[in-house]
């Protein structure tokens, strides 16, 4: 029987000393402080600011949402960030992605300070990240390797492949498993013949976007699923692995939902806090 990897036994256990941490920020005069740019009226946008606003005020995280028009030019965006980037009082900054066109992420994202990059989406982190340094790392790759921890999945020297290579799932979730000393291989669209890759997987990792397009007849017996997909279909949220099928073959498998979905946010305040520890507000300042 497989263990079934729930988001929820592991952000209960961040929260608690998310809290302690966050206090003990207050004491030395920190105020945790997250500010979050939204550009534009994107519903979808505006429900994942809300839950990460929601998931500050439970930790007493300050957030500050500044929510710039639709139409705002590439230059007014980039001085907001600036102006975030040297103020005292805010210790970490979120760009709300996907931008509405024609507004470029990559150029945004480099007018946030390194050391107040919560979602370390900022490339000049994804290259600490290669280099083995101390950026701050994207919140669901990290939140995955927590999960894997937290379950007790043996990952050195063990085969693992990641499926997608999205700048902020695939690509860093799978120098993160080489980090943990995986042997790691990477797919895409273009991957041939994806099955004989991923039955001799011991970790498989799918970051894709379609629903249940990993089966249990892919899968090695015995592996580690982490499902990252979300997908919205008639039959509600599906995640990338067929569960049913997979659940039969692997000996820890997360669902969708209540799996890799409730770590992202948990994942978003420990970068939030460990900026703020680390020196960027105005206590801390070194
Ligand atoms: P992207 O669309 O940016 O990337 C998808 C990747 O899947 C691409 O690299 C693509 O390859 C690859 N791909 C597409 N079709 C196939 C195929 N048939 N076989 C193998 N690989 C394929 O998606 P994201 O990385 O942003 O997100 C992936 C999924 O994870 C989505 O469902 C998203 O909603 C979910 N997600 C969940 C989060 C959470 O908190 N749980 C957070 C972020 C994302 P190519 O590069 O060749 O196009």
């Amino acid at each position: 029987m497989s263990t079934i990897m729930y988001g929820a036994p592991c952000v209960d256990q961040l929260t608690l000393d998310q809290s302690r941490r966050v206090e003990a920020l207050r004491e030395k005069g920190v105020n945790v402080t997250l500010a979050v740019v939204r550009v534009g009226d994107d519903p979808a946008s505006e429900v994942y600011v809300r839950n990460k606003k929601n998931a500050c005020a439970k930790l007493g995280i300050v957030s500050r949402e500044i929510h710039l028009p639709g139409d705002t030019d590439q230059e007014t965006l980039e001085n907001c960030l600036d102006a975030l980037s040297a103020d005292d009082g805010v210790t970490g900054i979120l760009l709300q992605l996907p931008l509405p066109a024609p507004l470029k992420e990559q150029e945004a994202l480099l007018h946030i300070a390194p050391e107040k990059d919560a979602d370390g989406f900022r490339s000049g982190n994804c290259g600490t990240l290669i280099a083995g340094g101390e950026g701050t790392l994207p919140c669901t790759p990290r939140g995955i390797l927590y999960m894997l921890k937290y379950y007790g999945v043996e990952m050195t020297g063990k085969r693992a492949v990641v499926i997608g290579r999205s700048a902020i799932v695939g690509k860093p979730c799978a120098l993160m498993l080489l980090n943990e000393n995986c042997t790691v291989t990477v797919c895409h669209s273009k991957t041939q013949n994806l099955e004989a890759i991923t039955s001799e997987a011991d970790i498989v990792v799918a970051a894709v976007g379609k629903a249940e397009m990993i089966k249990g007849s892919m899968l090695k017996e015995g592996c580690a699923v982490v499902d990252v997909g979300i997908n919205r279909t008639p039959e509600g949220l599906k995640g990338d692995v067929e569960f049913e099928s997979a659940s039969k073959k692997a000996a820890f498998i997360s669902p969708v939902p209540g799996g890799v979905g409730k770590m992202t946010v948990a994942m978003l305040m420990e970068n939030v806090i460990d900026l703020a520890e680390k020196g960027a507000g105005p206590a801390g300042r070194k």
